[in-house]
């Protein structure tokens, strides 16, 4: 009999459906696709097996069942179709599991009618993540399907951490909270960085900070979540690339009561219209620091402000923390920016945050330091693997 050791990570949005196949528990990545522009006449599917030639379809992918059937067959094609004996699990990224979900679970009824109720909390993503439950479930009934949720790692936050100060009544009727976003990243990367630094997860305390188009920090004690800045929403926080990050509530009111805005034009703005797009109309941090080289003065106060922001976080979580061993930056902005990752820590020095300008600079792809030595506290640049954090959760979910 053949052993059941490859899982299917699905990353199912509202029109585009991103897929991995790795085999585990090693996670090598046996093949990449991607289905985008689904319902749309320019659909298109882009299949890549691991070490062998790229290809490419048209639709009609009408909806996501069209699309998961056509990314099946390419799968099927090279040996692990969705009925595949090798087939361990398909392992689903769910953007929203609200404080109920604190680990990854095995799908069933109650478990989709608990994402469904999630949707108000998650409208952009939960509808997409649920598309892709129901018809990878359709199409692998004997498979099992695993829901791995963004939220789950920040359920560790301590009450003090998740509650707004605000009436509770309100907020408890309302499920009006704290959740933070990209916990599957932060879980990945903690634990990785905790590996660079040849010590147990349990032993180390990490701020880790995920830039990318989202950009969110987490404070890791042990392992565990105390702290992050996303909060009911992934609008909290730090800057980012189209959205704002921190700011004072009653900005919202007097935009709503003096400036004649809708609720609607308000979310848009502070959601795809605000952070670097907003500061200096480029949200490609590619495009920002490009500008602020050749002395764009608008591209220098994003660059700015996106940095002071950091910086303050990484003060509150040192303070949250109470010692740091490490600060970890990932994803795209956190993995390849040498002038981001130098901005965000300058002057910290007191803290014991020093980056060596050779080291951030080398090229580099793997986990690695950027700080000195002598430092206090390690800085390290970890790349992310979100799914092959989901996959290894499936697969351990699974198998035990
Ligand atoms: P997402 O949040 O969509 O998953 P990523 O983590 O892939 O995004 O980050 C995407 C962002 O990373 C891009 O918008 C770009 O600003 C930034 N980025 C990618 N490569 C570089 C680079 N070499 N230098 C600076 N920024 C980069």
């Amino acid at each position: 009999m053949t052993e059941a050791t490859r899982v299917l990570v699905l990353n199912s949005g509202s029109s585009s459906v991103k897929y991995q196949l790795l085999d585990m528990p090693g996670g090598t990545r046996l093949a990449t696709g991607l289905v985008e522009r689904i319902g749309e006449r320019s659909a298109r599917l882009v299949h890549t097996p691991s070490g062998g030639e790229r290809r490419e379809r048209g639709g009609p992918f009408p909806d996501h069942r069209a699309a998961l059937r056509a990314a099946a067959e390419e799968l099927a094609a090279d040996g692990t179709g969705f009925d595949s004996p090798a087939l361990a699990a398909v392992g689903h990224r769910v953007v929203h599991g609200g404080d109920r979900f604190t680990g990854p679970v095995r799908v069933d009824d109650r478990v989709i009618a608990e994402i469904e109720a999630l949707v108000p909390l998650a409208p952009l993503h939960n509808p997409g993540n649920l598309e892709g439950i129901r018809t990878a479930g359709a199409l692998s009934p004997g498979v099992p399907q695993v829901a791995v949720f963004d939220t789950a790692f920040h359920t560790t936050m301590p009450e003090y951490a998740w509650r707004y100060a605000i009436d509770v009544r309100t907020a408890d009727e309302h499920r009006v909270r704290r959740y933070g976003a990209h916990g599957t990243s932060h879980a990945y990367v903690s634990r990785r960085t905790a590996e660079l630094l040849g010590r147990a997860p349990e032993d180390v305390n990490v701020i880790v900070l995920h830039l990318g188009n989202g950009c969110s920090a987490a404070a890791v004690a042990g392992g565990r979540c105390v702290d992050t800045s996303m909060g009911m929403t992934p609008l909290e926080g730090l800057v980012m690339g189209t959205r704002s990050g921190d700011i004072d509530p009653a900005v919202v009111l007097h935009l709503a009561r003096n400036a004649g805005m809708s609720v609607d034009a308000i979310d848009a703005l502070l959601n795809r219209r605000s952070g670097l797009l907003g500061l200096c109309g480029d949200n490609d941090m590619r495009e920002v620091t490009r500008r602020a080289g050749d002395g764009d003065e608008a591209a220098r106060l994003a660059l700015d402000v996106y940095a002071h922001r950091l910086r303050k976080y990484v003060g509150a979580y040192t303070a949250v923390l109470g010692r740091v061993d490490a600060v970890a930056f990932t994803a795209g902005v956190g993995e390849n920016s040498a002038p981001v990752r130098a901005a965000a820590l300058a002057g910290l020095g007191g803290l014991g945050l020093v980056v060596d300008p050779d080291l951030n600079t080398a090229p580099g792809r793997g986990p690695r330091f950027i700080s000195p030595q002598y430092a206090s506290v390690a800085v390290a640049v970890v790349p992310t693997d979100e799914e092959l954090e989901i996959a290894g959760q499936a697969y351990d979910l699974v198998s035990t």
